[in-house]
């Protein structure tokens, strides 16, 4: 698993990246789907085309880190907590989701559970978690407010054929229609003049959502419970045509890549986090064989054999 060290983020196999489920029975051969794109592959890319093939092709294990599994049980409550009525979403009440949502997380994924010394004493991780949540209630009032929408999957596809896929922590609409987008990071606020890396996954979303409902979002929402910080920025119809623009060019150096099987590594201050350091040629490594079917699975076409 790696983690940016500046921002505290992990950036593992996002939800919104996960492959378009197994063959189904029936299936004469694994699903299809459209070429399409993710804002963490996006920035998979952008960081290392060879992280992105060992990520997205490769399919290549990596281990998870305490900070990414303890952000996917914080993300998870601060879903459920929704749940209840305004009035009862209280501290008391998000910590009291903790222990049911984790025994969910470990169902879901049991390669989680080993993040912890001993799997079985979860009062410390709880503690952890709990300080987390803690400082969203610093942050945000959640009696106040009532999403439209919670872990909301959007997609949409341009003109050349390829869709923008991804998932948003939370969406409020005001009751005039303003759109608020808002994501959540277990993380560390990104240090003054570094923003441009979260605000190019939430540019994205604006983007997509700008397309789907016909107008771009009023407020796009940073909430940092590493360090009890808001980022806020208002998006404007020329910062997302750039973005599109960026998307764009991304794309076509995936296509590229894929079809020249050109993978080129792009060492900097992140190898130090990357789980593959061993199979790089800039630390004197050497790739596995580019598997069959490459192409398709980096075009996120259909998913690893
Ligand atoms: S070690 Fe650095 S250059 Fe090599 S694959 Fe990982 S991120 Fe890319």
């Amino acid at each position: 698993m790696l983690t940016d060290p500046a921002l505290d983020v992990p950036l593992e196999l996002a939800p919104d990246d996960a492959p378009d489920g197994p063959p189904r029975a029936g299936d004469a051969e694994p699903r299809r789907r459209r070429p399409g794109l993710s804002p963490s592959r996006a920035n998979d890319y952008m960081q290392c085309p060879l992280l992105f093939r060992f990520r997205v092709v490769d399919r290549l294990p990596e281990p998870p880190s305490a900070a990414a599994v303890r952000g996917t049980l914080v993300h998870a409550v601060l879903e459920r907590l929704f749940d209840a009525p305004a009035g009862r979403r209280t501290l008391d009440a998000a910590r009291a989701l903790l222990p049911g949502t984790w025994a969910a997380v470990v169902a879901d994924a049991p390669e989680c559970a080993a993040v912890l010394p001993d799997p079985t004493d979860t009062a410390a991780w709880f503690d952890e978690a709990g300080a987390l949540l803690e400082r969203y209630f610093t942050l945000e009032d959640p009696n106040r407010l009532q999403p439209a929408e919670r872990e909301l999957a959007v997609s949409t596809e341009l003109e050349d054929g390829f869709e923008l896929r991804g998932i948003i922590d939370r969406l409020d609409v005001a009751p005039n229609g303003a759109i608020r987008v808002v994501d959540y990071k277990t993380g560390r606020s990104p240090r003054p003049g570094f923003e441009g890396g979260a605000l190019f996954q939430m540019r994205f979303y604006a983007l997509v959502l700008s397309r789907l409902r016909g107008t771009v979002p009023a407020m796009l929402q940073l909430v940092y419970l590493g360090d009890g910080t808001l980022l806020r920025h208002v998006p404007s119809a020329a910062e997302l045509e750039t973005t599109e623009r960026r998307i764009r060019s991304v794309w076509a150096g995936i296509r590229s890549s894929a079809e020249s099987g050109t993978w080129a590594p792009r060492p900097g201050p992140l190898c130090g986090w990357c789980s593959h350091q061993a199979l790089c040629p800039s630390f004197g490594g050497t790739p596995p064989e580019i598997p069959a079917g490459a192409v398709e699975v980096a075009l996120g076409i259909r998913p690893p054999a």
